[in-house]
C-alpha cells in the first residue's frame, strides 16, 4: 500500500487502532519533510555569490538530491546533512551547471561513509556517465577498498535513465513524478514533483514558461522555479565573446521572474521560491526587484532563494 492511500485509510480509523496497525510512525511523528536550497545561481561559471544548481529534500532521514551543480557535496556539508544519508539523486537535464558534480557527489559520499544503495535518475546518457566516472576514478576507488577496507562503490549505485514524463517511483516515503519542460535544445529536460505525507515540493529545472510544469505543480505547497531578470541578461553576456548567441540561448529557454509568478499563480501553489538566478550575481538586481517581479501576477508567498536557505 502506498503512503498516500495509507493516510486516507488511517483517516477512517480510530487513533489507537491506527497506531497499533501502523508499521512505521505516523507522519507527524516522522519529522517534517525538509527542503534546503544548496545552490541558487544559474550557469556553470564558479562564483563567490552562490553555487550552481542543487537542492536537497530530506524525508525520514534520507537525502534526495535534485541536481548536482559544482560543489554540491560541500554544500551538503555546509547544510549539516551527512553524506552517508544520500539515497536518491535526480538530474533535471544535461547541462553542466546541473551535472558537474554528479559523479563527485557519490564518490565523496562514499569516502564519507556511504554504505547503502543510491538510486540515480535523469536523462541519458546517465548510465554511460556513471560507468565512465567509476572507470575514470578506478585507481582511487580500488586503493580505498584495498587499503581502507571500504565496500565497493559501483554496486551501490543504481542508474535509471528517464526519457518520458510520468511516475518516476514511489515508496512508503514519497511519490516522485516528472514532467517534460521546455529547455531547447536540451531534450529531455524534466521538472520533478515530490509528494511526501506532509508536503508537496516541485523543482522546475530549467524551463521557459511551461504548461507541463503548471500541470505538474498544481496545488503544490512549494514550487522552486528558474528565474531570469531580462534587463540583466545584456550585462551578463557582455562579459563573453559569444554574447549575441548566448543571449538568444538564455532568453529562449528560461523564465522571467514575472512569468515564474504567472506559472505559480496558474498552478495554485502556496509558495514560490525563485532560484537558478540569471544573471546569478548582478548587484544591480536587488532582492526587492526579484520579489516585485514575481509578485506582479502571484498572490501567494514569494521567497528569493539563497544558498543553504531552508524553505519552511
Ligand atoms: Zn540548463
Amino acid at each position: 500500500m502506498i503512503h498516500l492511500h495509507r493516510r486516507d485509510f488511517l483517516a477512517g480509523v480510530g487513533q489507537a487502532v491506527a497506531a497499533a496497525l501502523a508499521p512505521w510512525p505516523l507522519a507527524g511523528e516522522r519529522g517534517k519533510t525538509r527542503l534546503i536550497l544548496l545552490g541558487t545561481g544559474g550557469g556553470p561559471r564558479p562564483r563567490t555569490a552562490n553555487s550552481a544548481s542543487a537542492q536537497v529534500i530530506l524525508i525520514d532521514g534520507a537525502a534526495y538530491v535534485v541536481d548536482c551543480g559544482d560543489g554540491v557535496a560541500r554544500q551538503l556539508a555546509f547544510a549539516g546533512i551527512p553524506l552517508s544519508t544520500l539515497r536518491h539523486v535526480f538530474l533535471t537535464h544535461q547541462h553542466s551547471d546541473h551535472t558537474a558534480d554528479y559523479g563527485n557527489l557519490m564518490w565523496l559520499a562514499w569516502t564519507a561513509g556511504l554504505r547503502t544503495r543510491v538510486d540515480t535518475w535523469g536523462p541519458p546518457p546517465l548510465e554511460k556517465m556513471t560507468r565512465l566516472f567509476f572507470e575514470m576514478n578506478a585507481a582511487d576507488i580500488g586503493t580505498r577498498i584495498a587499503d581502507e577496507g571500504r565496500i565497493p562503490l559501483a554496486p551501490l549505485i543504481h542508474v535509471h535513465e528517464l526519457t518520458a514524463p510520468g511516475l518516476v517511483f514511489q515508496d512508503e516515503h514519497v511519490k516522485v513524478t516528472a514532467a517534460l519542460v521546455r529547455h531547447p535544445p536540451v531534450v529531455p529536460a524534466f521538472g520533478y514533483r515530490f509528494d511526501a505525507a506532509d508536503r508537496s515540493i516541485v523543482i522546475s529545472g530549467d524551463t521557459a514558461p511551461s504548461e507541463e510544469l503548471i500541470a505538474l505543480a498544481r496545488g503544490a505547497d512549494v514550487l522552486v522555479h528558474d528565474a531570469m531578470f531580462p534587463a540583466g541578461v545584456d550585462r551578463l553576456v557582455a562579459k563573453v565573446p559569444n554574447a549575441a548567441t548566448l543571449k538568444r540561448s538564455i532568453m529562449s529557454h528560461h523564465t522571467s521572474a514575472e512569468d515564474a509568478g504567472r506559472v505559480a499563480q496558474a498552478a495554485g501553489v502556496k509558495t514560490l521560491v525563485l532560484s537558478h538566478f540569471v544573471p546569478p550575481d548582478d548587484p544591480a538586481i536587488t532582492d526587492d526587484m526579484w520579489l516585485a517581479a514575481a509578485r506582479t501576477h502571484f498572490r501567494g508567498t514569494v521567497i528569493v532563494g539563497k544558498d543553504l536557505l531552508e524553505i519552511e
